[in-house]
Parts: structure tokens; sequence; C-alpha cells
């Protein structure tokens, strides 16, 4: 895109500015790269790339979608060295992204967006950083993730804690463990991770749970080097690898979450089975018990692990369900009255999704529409979980039924798809500027509604869940409930004239 100046805005107009240097802001550069979108600026607020996969580095990190499926189609990786690649490795193949697209050349890091205003005079977006510069851009994209605002739990007193608090996201490489007294707040997918990682080392362990995660078997292993270099000579055997694993995922989204009306039986399955493989390994009935949640398997993310349910069999593990009512310097108090004593503190309290972020940062788009205040006084709602009435010129890729399966490159690939198909239609015609129009907003809004009448968020017992797939109305506006098959093909086969273009 040729820089192009203004009478009304002054200095250099960038092709695109994007928000965010994760799988998700790095996929939609090498998009635009290649329709020839070169003058790309990525403001990243970490000071590397790499997103959930830089920020995280938590004991216990691993993916928990096969590796041969968690990765670019376009850019496989022959050596992941297991089926569930450990963090680490997401991140080294963040790297080699980065470096093979030439894409480090675009990064700015360090850099805090505040937020960004659609100029309808000139044309442009006028994007704010944190440090009092502006950037200004013909196109805007955010890829600012879903998990990405970690949240802290607002328990009285948390503030008076004399002892060392981390939350998961924030961890501290140099942190030693051996011999300390720790409490675990919360029982997440990451807390399942961790948990088993750290018990070892401790002296004593209290894990808080208020709410109790399914957890089925996972059958995980190292990827044979045998292997690896089958994959390596010929990608076809790894291609077929990525669609085994992607159509084990479909099939799981489609009927436990999706379709939950006519395959209640999977969800029930699912459950059987993972209370037998608690069964096996927690030798407590009590603490058994209190592991096995009461709400339908698929109303929250579950997760698979082999070593989370034993570490409750250790004597110096304790399970402690009793809600906390605060903390104190050296304790948590529940409301039994009883004090844990404790020198320190894991917030393994996940991320707030619904209330920091749709969208991360403030979003002004035509005739002053405030992006987040619109989506919380009207509905969470996204045209193919990209584009929104107002907001020309503008991905927003962290929207309301944007997150298409369950690995989230599904998402990513359908997104790089969507707006290939739109920007090439747009230099056809010779236009520079897109919208979406109301009446295909709407209309996809009322397919996403009718779809979700018949998904276990709708028809399963969620009630107990607390679930992040939620928003603050009780509606399950996270996920798309399509097939990804089906979102994949929409993002190449959607009609243009949804967009109003000029
Ligand atoms: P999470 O699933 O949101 O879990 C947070 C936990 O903290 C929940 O158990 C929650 O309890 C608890 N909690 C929060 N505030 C609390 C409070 N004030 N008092 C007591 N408990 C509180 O977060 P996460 O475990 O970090 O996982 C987030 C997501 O990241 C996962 O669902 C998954 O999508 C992704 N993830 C993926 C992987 C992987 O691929 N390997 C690994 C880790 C995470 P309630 O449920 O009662 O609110």
């Amino acid at each position: 895109m040729p820089a192009q100046t203004d009478h009304h805005v002054h200095g250099h107009i960038h092709g695109a500015v994007i928000v965010g240097a994760g799988f998700g802001g790095m996929g939609a550069a090498i998009a635009l790269r290649r329709l020839d979108i070169d003058d790309i600026v990525i403001l990243e607020r970490e000071d590397d790339l790499g997103g959930t996969w830089h920020v995280n580095r938590y004991p216990g990190l691993a993916v928990d979608i096969p590796s041969a499926t968690y990765s670019y189609s376009f850019e496989p990786n022959p050596y992941w060295s297991r089926m569930y690649a450990p963090g680490a490795e997401l991140k080294a193949y963040c790297d080699h992204v980065a470096t093979k697209y030439d894409l480090r050349r675009h990064m700015r890091f360090g850099v805090v967006v505040d937020g960004a205003r659609w100029d309808e005079e000139a044309q442009v977006w006028i994007v704010n950083l944190h440090d009092g510069q502006t950037l200004t851009t013909r196109y805007l994209l955010t890829a600012t993730g879903f998990l990405s605002q970690p949240k802290l739990p607002e328990i009285p007193g948390i503030e008076t804690f004399d002892g060392t608090v981390l939350h998961t996201a924030k961890w501290d490489d140099d942190l030693d463990l051996h011999g300390r007294r720790a409490a675990v707040i919360g029982t997440g997918a990451t807390a399942v991770q961790l948990i088993p990682e750290i018990a070892p080392k401790l002296a004593e362990l209290t894990v808080f749970q208020r709410t109790a995660i399914w957890v089925t078997p996972k059958s995980d292993g190292p990827v044979p080097r045998r292997l690896q270099a089958l994959y390596a000579r010929i990608p076809f055997t790894q291609r077929v690898a990525r669609g085994i694993g992607s159509g084990i995922l479909e099939a799981l989204m489609v009927a436990a979450v999706l379709k939950y009306r006519r395959f209640k039986l999977f969800n029930q399955t699912a459950e059987r089975v993972a209370k037998k493989h608690m069964a096996r390994q927690v030798r407590d009935p009590e603490t058994r018990r209190k592991l096995t949640p009461d709400y339908s398997f698929g109303c929250k993310r579950p997760t698979f692990s082999n070593d989370y349910f034993p570490t409750f069999n250790q004597p110096h593990v304790h399970l402690e369900t009793t809600p906390i009512v605060r903390i104190e310097p050296d304790a948590i108090v529940t409301e039994d009255g009883a004090r844990h004593e404790i020198d320190t503190l894991v917030l393994a309290t996940g991320f707030n999704l619904w209330d920091t972020n749709f969208p991360a940062i403030e979003i002004i788009g035509r005739e002053d529409r405030n992006l987040g205040k619109w989506w919380r006084e009207n509905r969470f709602q996204a045209y193919e979980g990209v584009a929104v009435p107002k907001f020309p010129n503008y991905f927003s890729l962290n929207s309301p039924y944007s997150y298409s399966g369950l690995s989230y490159f599904t998402t990513i690939e359908s997104q790089m798809k969507h707006m290939t198909r739109l920007l090439t239609a747009m230099r056809r015609r010779g236009v520079s500027r897109f919208e979406v129009t109301e009446e295909a907003n709407a209309e996809f809004l009322a397919r996403m509604k009718r779809n979700l009448g018949d998904s276990v968020f709708t028809l399963g017992s969620c009630s107990t869940a607390r679930s992040y797939y939620f928003n603050q109305h009780g509606e399950a506006t996270l996920l798309r409930p399509t097939s990804t098959i089906g979102a994949f093909r929409e993002a190449g086969r959607f009609p243009i004239s949804d967009y109003a273009l000029s």
C-alpha cells in the first residue's frame, strides 16, 4: 500500500496497524503481506512476540491441542517433541515463523496502545499510544487475544498478604518453591497443568477450588525421532496427522458443544469417562466428591491430565472447597473460620474476558460509536466474528462469535481467508474503504443466536459452571456456533455485498 498524505491528517499513513504480536496478529500480517500490503506496523505491549506463549511460562505449561494441529497449516513444524508440545516449543515456533515470514521488522515492542479513533474526513484510523504518540493508518486490526488480561481475585485483604504472590501469567522464573507452604487459588486448565508440577517441591500445598473442572485422560507421548524425520521428508504424512487431529476436535466441538440436543449421550459418556478416571486415580471418596463437577460437560472448558488427580493423594496436598472470606498477611481464612497458613500465594485465577476485553483497547468508530460501550449496551456481536457496522476498515479479530473450533488456528486461518477475500475484491474494484452493512451483521447475529439454541450452553445444565464462555448478560457469545469447516468455507464465500465498499 503506497504511503499517502492528506489535507487533514499530517504525517505518514500506514497501510495497516495490527495490535498484538501473537499468533493472531502474525497470521493477519502474513495475509496482508501476501496482498502486497507491506507498510504494516505491529504494536505489542510485551517485550517480545508470541502473545500467550511469550507471557505464560508457569511450570507444566503445554499446549492441549495436538501440536500437528495447533500450528499454521502453511507452516508445519515436523519437530514437535511431543504430541502436546511444551510451552517453550510453541514460543520457539512463533520466533521461527516471525523470522521466516520477515515479520520482526514490522514489530514494535513495549508499546501500549490506549485506543484508536476513526477519522471520517480523512478516512483513516488514528491510533493513540500510551506514551502520547499517534500513528495513522488506512486499516486497523486488533489481535489482542481472549485470554490476555490476567484476572486478580477481589478477595478482602489480598493486598495485605506478606508472602510471595504471583499470577500464573506473570510467573517468576527465579522463584524457588522448595519447602514453601503454598496455596493455589483456581482449578482451571492452568491449575491442572501447574499443580502436579509444583506439588513435589512444596512442603505444603492447599488448592482452593470454587468450581470443579471436568478432567479426562490424556494420551500424550514423545514423537519418535523417526516419525519427526518422516514428517520432515514427506510433509504429506504430517498433514494426515493434522487431519486426524482436526477431525477429532471438530467432532468433539460439534457433538459435545454445538449439537448437544442430538448428542447429549456424548457429553454423558465424557462425564462417565472423567469420573472413572478420577475413581482410578483418587483414593479418598470425599476428595472425589469434591472434585466432581455439578454442571454438564462442555458448559465450561474441560481439560485432560493424567497427573492432576493423583496429586491429591499426597499427604501434604489438601483440597479446600470452603469459600475464602479473606486473606491475612500469613494466611487464607475460609468461611468455617479456619486459617490456612501460607507463605506463597499462586493465583491460577485466569483472565478477565468480558469486562476488560472486548475490545482490549478503546475503539471509536464512525458517529462516535464506542465499540466496548456499544457491545455492552446492545449485544455482543460481530459479523463473521471480524467486522462491526460503523467501524470502517477495521478487523476485530477477537470478537464475539469469532472463536471457531477448538484449535485457535482454525479461527486464525478462517480470518486470514476472510480478509483476503474482501481486500482482493476491493482491489479489483479500485476501492479502499469497507464497512459491513447493518443488515448483514443483524442476519449473522440472528443465525448465531438460532444455532446456540441447540448447544450445551442453552440446553445443558450450565448455571453453576461459572464459564467464561458466557458474558455478563448470561449469553454464550464467545464461541462461534458453526462447524469449523462451515466457518472456513464461509470465509471464502461470503457475499461481498455484505460490505459497503467505496
Ligand atoms: P480459568 O479457566 O478461567 O480458571 C480460573 C480459575 O480460578 C477457576 O477455577 C476459577 O473459579 C478460579 N477463580 C477465579 N477467581 C476466583 C476467586 N475470586 N475465588 C476463587 N476462585 C477463583 O483460567 P485458566 O486456568 O488460566 O485457563 C484459562 C484458559 O486458558 C483455559 O480455559 C484454556 O482455554 C486456556 N489454557 C490452555 C492451556 C493449554 O492449552 N494447555 C493451558 C492453560 C490454559 P470459578 O470457575 O469458580 O470462577
